[in-house]
């Protein structure tokens, strides 16, 4: 088994000795030994090490999370004491490429992580994906110096990342973005406003998408640019945290930027190429946002089972009433299917194949099981499950966000409508 004080680097250690000796040769796929040679197809196992990523992922999430996440729903706190841990533990930024220093695991691996996690508290999962989002248009279009300042800069110590995009007034409609970029000599001046940014009080560095095109007419995939942010940069105004209707301990705020100076060095790619970087992360992240998702539902769906099999109404318990055990099995039915959605996004990009398609079809349906998931739970536990002593109204306040941040789910539809008109007209 993997150790559970294996530090930050210990799970690229840990990687490093295991592909040494060709024990980790079909590792970081989604394969069992036995059909990893597939070319045809996902197999539906786990490999020995993802096995072990999962058990270790989730004895650190049952027993380090889950007895705190009421605590940090209540108090709104900021979960550092978690992320650290989870930082230490190197599960923090499994994604970060190996010749960075990190772990170099795939997406599918860190949808493993995701779902253990988010199985404690989505709202602690939430923290530290709003991580991942913000490192994966580095990873995308950073050059090495900029991955191994800003990238190294996590692995060295527990601080996370954020990832600004959405503004007051536009979300869903990224052209519409204010916020501008001016080159003026060596740098870039950046002025507007960012909102509902995950990690936006907490964060060590922000990527910022800003436009750097004023013509209205240059198109949306040149106007904009991506760039690096130092936090303490002057200028920046991180605004009051948010109290949102569930995942609260999670850190989401406005944050202004006024004149802040940003060095030439810290533009991603070249300009014009932000849009394209930043868009291009959800095939990276959406996936395990969708795990996140299937996470809270395989919790409302244990919750729900145990409660029915105590719960006694009518002299028997409430399972063995058929409406209750089949709201169970459509319960179970959402999750079997949002897990194979998400599983399928994931290998598809480990792959090396473009998978919006599959990353946005994984992340709507995930959303649409978890608020099912969780509504039925609180439909099983009666009056019980409208109250705070119990875990399942938290879980119905936490499992709203998967419809709205990482693009709503009008938007995903959207995408995948798109998507398979191409594929018809490609096909037929
Ligand atoms: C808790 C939380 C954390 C977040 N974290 C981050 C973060 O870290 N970084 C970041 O940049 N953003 C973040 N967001 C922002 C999030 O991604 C946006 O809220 C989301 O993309 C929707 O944008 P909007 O709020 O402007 O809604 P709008 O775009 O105004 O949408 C309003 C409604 O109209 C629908 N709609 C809009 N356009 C269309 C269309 N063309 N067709 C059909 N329906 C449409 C939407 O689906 C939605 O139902 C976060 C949001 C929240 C609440």
């Amino acid at each position: 088994m993997i150790s559970m004080k294996l530090g930050n680097r210990g799970l690229t250690n840990l990687v490093a000795s295991l592909r040494s000796t060709g024990n980790a040769a079909r590792s970081f796929s989604l394969s069992t030994p036995s059909c990893s040679e597939s070319e045809s197809g996902p197999c539906f196992g786990l490999s020995d090490i993802q096995q072990e990523l999962q058990s270790m992922t989730r004895k650190f999430a049952r027993e380090e999370i889950l007895p705190k996440a009421a605590h940090y729903d209540k108090t709104m706190e900021y979960p550092w004491e978690i992320v650290k841990k989870a930082w230490e533990l190197g599960i923090l930024n499994p994604h970060i490429p190996e010749d960075i220093g990190g772990p170099g695991l795939g997406i599918f691996d860190a949808c493993l992580i995701a779902e253990e996690v988010a199985y404690a508290c989505s709202g602690i999962m939430t923290a530290l994906e709003g991580s991942t989002l913000a490192t994966a248009p580095v990873v995308i279009g950073g050059s090495k110096e900029q991955q191994k300042k800003y990238l190294g800069r996590l692995l060295e110590e527990p601080v996370v990342a954020a990832y600004c995009v959405t503004e007051p007034g536009a979300g869903s409609d990224v052209a519409g973005l204010k916020t501008r970029a001016e080159k003026k000599g060596d740098e870039y001046i950046l002025n507007g406003q960012k909102m509902w940014i995950t990690n936006g009080g907490v964060a060590n560095w922000y990527f910022v998408l800003a436009r750097t095109d004023s013509n209205p007419k240059t198109s949306t995939n040149k106007a904009f640019s991506g760039f690096i942010v130092d936090a303490d940069t002057p200028g920046i105004t991180r605004e009051r945290k948010e109290i949102n209707l569930g995942q609260r301990c999670s850190d989401t705020r406005g944050v202004t930027f006024e004149d802040v100076r940003v060095p030439k060095e810290n533009l991603l790619t070249a300009e014009g190429a932000g849009f394209k970087i930043s868009m291009g992360a959800f095939d990276k992240t959406r996936p395990p946002v969708a795990a996140g998702a299937v996470g809270l539902s395989q919790r409302c769906l244990d919750e729900a089972t145990r409660y029915a099999l105590e719960r006694k109404a009518f002299g028997t318990p409430i399972i063995n009433h058929q409406a209750i055990s089949f709201i169970l099995a459509e319960m179970a039915m959402g999750v079997e299917t949002a897990r194979l959605a998400w599983r399928r996004a994931a290998w598809e990009i480990d792959q090396g194949r473009r998978n919006t398609y599959y990353a946005s079809i994984a992340k709507a349906v995930a959303s649409d099981v978890a608020n099912k998931s969780a509504s039925d739970a609180v439909q099983v536990f009666g009056g019980n499950g409208y109250n705070t002593d119990y875990p399942v109204e938290k879980l119905m306040r936490d499992a709203k966000i998967f419809h709205i941040y990482e693009g709503t789910s009008q938007i995903q539809r959207l995408i995948v409508s798109r998507e398979l008109i191409n594929r018809f007209k490609e096909t037929n």
